[in-house]
């Protein structure tokens, strides 16, 4: 579960959030939609602390990220151990290119969390199954196409057994035939119940994974509620318009 309380974050002179508080409970799956430079990423970067928030309150799993007056942490350990348990996907995938999937997939499980090479290969071969490429593990990212890389991506996200999974537009760099398998395989982890923070532009997908839907504009929560409400009933003028723009 993941509590977000009043978060402000500023670049300079520039103020991206404005005080978004956002609730997610276990199993909970909430969509970030929202114009352009409204604050998604920078909202996603800030809960794992990939950018300093300039205040706020973050607590994931009950447990208060401690932060110092001028939001950064207080308290390197706990970051790390927290991110251990949340993973990021981002929209450029970002998998080390000069290494095999598998390699990829292990990476973190035997630096970080000192699993034995033998059992994080093992699980690593579990994971990429699950995503369709059982049969790539010894291939470098290079030659695959864009949904295999994200579906690569996802492996490694979870080879962590993450309690929450940030996605940040995990399939706005894809050619639109590739969408449909890396949406599938975030689907099922859904129905899994994994915990999970969604920025997407596929609007029919959120309307049909999410249970929350938040709307940003501008850095503040202008709308939210549950998809049927935000996608169906929109109140606010601002989202109206949006909806309309990206339909
Ligand atoms: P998009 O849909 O285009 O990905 P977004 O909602 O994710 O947009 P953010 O990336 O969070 O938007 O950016 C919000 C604002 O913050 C933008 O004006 C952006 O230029 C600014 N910004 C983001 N990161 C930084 C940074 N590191 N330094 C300065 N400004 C930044
Ligand atoms: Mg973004």
């Amino acid at each position: 579960a993941i509590q977000v309380e009043d978060l402000h974050k500023s670049f300079g002179s520039l103020e991206v959030l404005k005080g978004v508080s956002l609730n997610a409970r276990k199993g909970d799956v909430v969509a970030i939609i929202g114009g352009s430079g409204s604050g998604k990423s920078t909202m996603l970067r800030c809960i794992n602390f990939l950018e300093t928030p300039t205040s706020g309150k973050i607590t994931i799993d009950g447990e208060q990220i401690e932060m110092n007056a001028d939001g950064s942490p207080a308290n390197r350990r706990q970051i790390e151990r927290i991110r251990t348990r949340l993973a990021m996907v981002f929209q450029q995938f970002n998998l080390w290119t000069h290494r095999t999937l598998l390699e990829n997939v292990i990476e973190v499980p035997v630096h970080v969390l000192k699993v034995s090479r033998a059992e994080a290969i093992a699980q690593a071969r579990v994971l990429l199954d699950r995503v369709g490429l059982g049969d790539k593990a010894d291939t470098f990212p290079a030659y695959l196409s864009g949904g295999q890389q994200q579906r690569a991506a996802i492996a490694r996200a979870l080879a962590v057994d993450p309690n929450v999974m940030l996605f940040d537009e995990p399939t706005s760099a894809l050619d639109p035939e590739l969408v449909g398998e890396v949406l599938t395989v975030i689907r099922d982890l859904a129905a899994e119940g994994r915990t999970m923070l969604l920025v997407t532009h596929e609007m029919k997908f959120a309307r049909e994974v999410a249970n929350h839907v938040v709307y940003l504009f501008e850095g503040r929560i202008e709308e939210q509620g549950p998809p049927a409400e935000v996608f169906g009933n929109p109140q606010s003028a601002r989202l109206k318009q949006f909806l309309s723009s990206v339909a």
